[in-house]
């Protein structure tokens, strides 16, 4: 096993526009790269093309994490947002958080029929006392801000999904292989602009055919995102639950700031997840990414077949990321 996670460090599988470094668990405060921006799974590519368009204009890491979360959330036949599976009750619900450099911080949760959660999350941020709402109050918040309420209705592939997940109603995890690039719930990207500031954004439906009510990590500020701006910052995707328990991202900044790469201290979160319940691990996939303030970048996950995206002005490329088994 040691030997195929070696050998797999790291798999390039997209286009380099420079030869693709092969071992980036090897990288440790080296050259500054910035801007960049890196993003989880296959849809990384699309999502990191938006955020793009705002660093190479010399806009904020800010600026450029929400436009490529907004990206995402448009996909409306895709997992994240309002395209994405519903819950047991056949709800879409949304979650999710946006992070500066400056530890400002904005989340929300249990949200329904809005469009942009990740815009919602900034505005909670930006314009009020608080850092995270949910539910109806979310939604009142939102409406006030001027988002408009959506039509409740499911998404043709949510449709289907749900209605073939009726016939049994059994909830589980599902892995998430991306055969296609669209088998995932979760988008979660990580900017350094030219200033040399970090942030921040995740979004999701959340796992499918939840309960209702289920919250994940990924609008938890240190578990499915965090950032700080001296050392680095971390978005995580997969089973919610295992990340939360785990304290997760606020766990790989913390092993950094102690002056591991961001793929060693990825993969260490990955082996506390492992180490809580090795046989609840071999049926979950969870999977962290990370950026620290120099513009390394570096990626953990339980199961194989997890994809992050990078794009700078010498890296624009999609990497599988070294996997646990
Ligand atoms: N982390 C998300 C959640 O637990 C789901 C995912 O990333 O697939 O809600």
């Amino acid at each position: 096993m040691t030997t195929r996670r070696t050998f797999l460090e790291v798999m390039a599988i997209g286009l380099p526009l420079m030869a693709c470094k092969n071992d980036v668990s090897a990288q440790k405060g080296g050259n500054t790269q910035k801007p960049i921006v890196i993003s989880t799974w296959k849809d990384g590519e699309g999502v990191n093309k938006a955020a793009w368009e705002v660093l190479s204009a010399q806009g904020s890491a800010l600026d450029a994490v929400e436009k490529g979360a907004v990206y995402m959330e448009d996909q409306i036949n895709c997992c994240v947002g309002l395209g994405g599976n519903p819950d047991r009750e056949g709800k879409v619900t949304l979650d999710a958080s946006i992070m500066d450099h400056q530890f400002n911080c904005g989340a929300v949760a249990f949200l329904e029929r809005i469009k942009h959660p990740i815009s919602v999350a900034r505005k909670v941020m930006e314009s009020t006392p608080h850092v995270f709402l949910v539910g109806a109050g979310a939604q009142q918040f939102a409406v006030e801000q001027g988002f408009s309420l959506e039509e409740d209705v499911l998404s043709e592939k949510a449709k289907e999904d749900y209605e073939e997940w009726l016939i049994t109603s059994e909830y589980k995890p599902v892995i998430n292989i991306e055969e296609n690039a669209y088998n995932h719930d979760t988008m979660g990207l990580l900017a350094l602009d030219a200033t040399g500031n970090l942030s921040g954004a995740c979004t999701t439906s959340g796992m499918a055919f939840k309960m209702r009510g289920r919250i994940g990590d990924s609008p938890i500020i240190g578990s499915g995102l965090y950032v700080e701006n001296e050392v680095g910052a971390v978005v995580a995707t997969g089973v919610g639950e295992e990340v939360i328990r785990t304290g997760g991202s606020s766990f790989v900044i913390s092993m950094m700031r102690q002056g591991m790469s961001p793929q060693e201290a990825c993969k260490k979160a990955i082996e506390r997840i492992v180490n809580v319940n090795a046989e609840r691990a071999k049926e979950m996939q969870v999977a962290f990414i990370a950026l620290d303030k120099n513009g390394n970048h570096g990626a953990f996950a339980i199961q194989k077949e997890f994809h992050y995206c990078i794009k700078s002005d010498v890296e624009e490329v999609m990497l599988e990321s070294a996997s646990w088994f």
